[in-house]
């Protein structure tokens, strides 16, 4: 029996599948039932929004001549399928329909108004553009963010000021992927340490703890990269200051459930994290409506 085989399975970020998200793979419901299988206690279920238009799409949906009306029904109907297998699963996991963000201009407005439409459990806050760019798609996007920049300490800069901005609008239940922006940065140990670069990671800490929202463990960090997001010096500050961080595997299909779950939990329990993982705080929309945060 290793260590983690007591510690409760959760996801509070994946479930992207092939059936709703073109860079994925799979049908929702067969990545629902690897994750009853894997022994999951509760998963939230958290598809990329759409994009607002045609100019927000990402390449390979660009490259496939998918609209962005196209993929704006998609999304309506993913969240139809997902509390379809909300309540056929119910006596077996708990399951929460939920959406990742995104920062582009106009995001936020969309993001409200989708909440707004679809009515989700949570949602995960998460940047992958700069000024526009994606980050996270490939090493060329990214570099194009770069050179836009200026400089790898602006890049950085760049990117955690659209987060705190993101995190002050939308207030989300769960930040996604931290430190995403260091995805193709092999120095990014040094760099987060730029005194411009490292005051605005810890003001994000600040305001994520100010907020009580929760700081996504991702573990998909540890197939793109050499660690998971965040990485260790913003993951310690994290724990240092009280933020409450769970996993999440960042799912894309059914081979990545739970991967590198044991290596994540051990590395929280290794410093000191207590691995009881408290769930997202949920919209309450018969009280409340619209009302990020509570
Ligand atoms: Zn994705
Ligand atoms: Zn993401």
């Amino acid at each position: 029996m290793n260590a983690t085989s007591k510690i409760a399975r959760v996801s509070v970020h994946g479930g992207h599948s092939g059936q709703f998200c073109h860079h994925a793979h799979d049908s929702l419901e067969a990545v629902v039932r690897a994750y009853i299988d894997a022994g999951y206690t509760w998963v939230g279920i958290t598809e990329h929004m759409p994009p607002l238009d045609d100019s927000s799409r990402y390449p390979d949906e660009v490259a496939d001549g998918l609209s962005a009306e196209s993929l704006q029904k998609r999304f309506i109907a993913y969240f139809e399928e997902c509390r379809r297998l909300q309540t056929q699963f119910a006596n077996t996991i708990r399951i929460f329909t939920s959406f990742e963000t995104e920062t582009y201009p106009g995001a936020f407005d969309y993001v409200k108004q989708l909440i707004k439409e679809t009515r989700p459990d949570y949602i995960v806050g998460s940047v992958h553009h700069v000024d526009g760019i994606g980050i996270d798609y490939n090493r060329s996007h990214w570099e194009q963010a770069l050179a836009k920049a200026g400089g790898l300490d602006l890049l950085y800069c760049r990117y955690f000021d659209a987060q705190y901005q993101m995190i002050r609008a939308l207030e989300p239940a769960v930040v996604g992927h931290f430190d995403l922006i260091r995805i193709f940065d092999s120095n990014y140990m040094e760099t987060l340490e730029i005194p411009d670069v490292r005051i605005r990671w810890v003001r994000n800490l600040a305001l994520i703890k100010s907020l009580d929202l929760i700081l996504d463990f991702n573990m998909r960090g540890f197939d793109k990269t050499a660690e998971q997001y965040p990485s260790m010096p913003i993951l310690k500050e994290a724990l240092r200051i009280g933020i409450t961080v769970v996993p999440g595997d960042d799912s894309h299909g059914v081979s990545s459930v739970g991967r590198n779950y044991d290596r994540g939990v051990n590395l929280l329990a290794g410093l000191g994290h207590n691995c009881q993982w408290p769930k997202p705080r949920l919209y309450k929309w018969n009280q409340d409506l619209l009302s990020p945060g509570s």
